[in-house]
């Protein structure tokens, strides 16, 4: 098996909770909304840390996500993948960012259907100042997470078709998917990235 990085997904908890989680050595962690999450980028400033962006972003906030966040995980359009390619190159980054896949077609959750994302890559694989590393999801929440196991390893497929279709500009090495209710079977299935909260902060 190869390496999982753990993100804690810290958007319950503040700042005492942040310096316990990293200074116990996890330093990725994940917040879902900008505005709370630059309160936190901006006080904690005591270890290095990789700040993940894993909630909706709205093209508004595009400029504060780019300059704050190291990994954007729920890019969910192609408007919105123009936006942050745009921002990035006014930052004169590049941007590392991941495509958020609905693949269980839950209505309430975002993302790309599987088939949106195929017609769409080529387009994205344009964007000179975003590098797209990988694919993300939410599974939909089960009591038992056996339940969502078809759902991630659907998206180690898609992650597999899309490789062999070789699309310029796309390459995909992350497959972000997994919570504290289902990240074992998620990593069963390929996950590189498992988003964990409740778990680790117990609330
Ligand atoms: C809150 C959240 C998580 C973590 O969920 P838990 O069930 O608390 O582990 C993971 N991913 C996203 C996108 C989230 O919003």
């Amino acid at each position: 098996m190869s390496e999982i990085t753990l993100i804690a997904v810290t958007k319950t908890v503040g700042l005492a909770e942040i310096e316990k989680i990293s200074s116990l050595g996890i330093l990725d962690l994940g917040e879902n909304r900008i505005q709370p999450a630059l309160d936190k980028i901006c006080s904690f400033t005591s270890s290095p840390v990789t700040w993940h962006l894993i909630g909706h972003l709205q093209t508004n906030k595009v400029r504060q996500a780019v300059q704050y966040f190291q990994l954007i995980h729920s890019v969910d359009s192609l408007k919105l993948a123009k936006a942050i390619d745009a921002e990035a190159e006014k930052q004169h980054k590049k941007m590392t960012v991941l495509l958020q896949v609905n693949i269980s077609g839950e209505i309430t959750k975002h993302g790309f259907t599987p088939e949106g994302l195929m017609q769409t890559l080529p387009d994205l694989g344009r964007l000179k100042n975003i590098e797209i590393k990988g694919l993300m999801t939410m599974a939909p929440h089960y009591d038992d997470p056996e339940t969502a196991r078809p759902v991630f390893r659907g998206m180690r497929e898609l992650t597999m078709t899309i490789t062999r279709d070789m699309v310029p500009g796309i390459s995909l090495q992350y497959l972000s998917m997994g919570m504290s209710n289902d990240f074992e079977v998620a990593i069963e299935e390929g996950a590189t990235h498992i988003r964990v909260g409740s778990a680790l902060f117990n609330d």
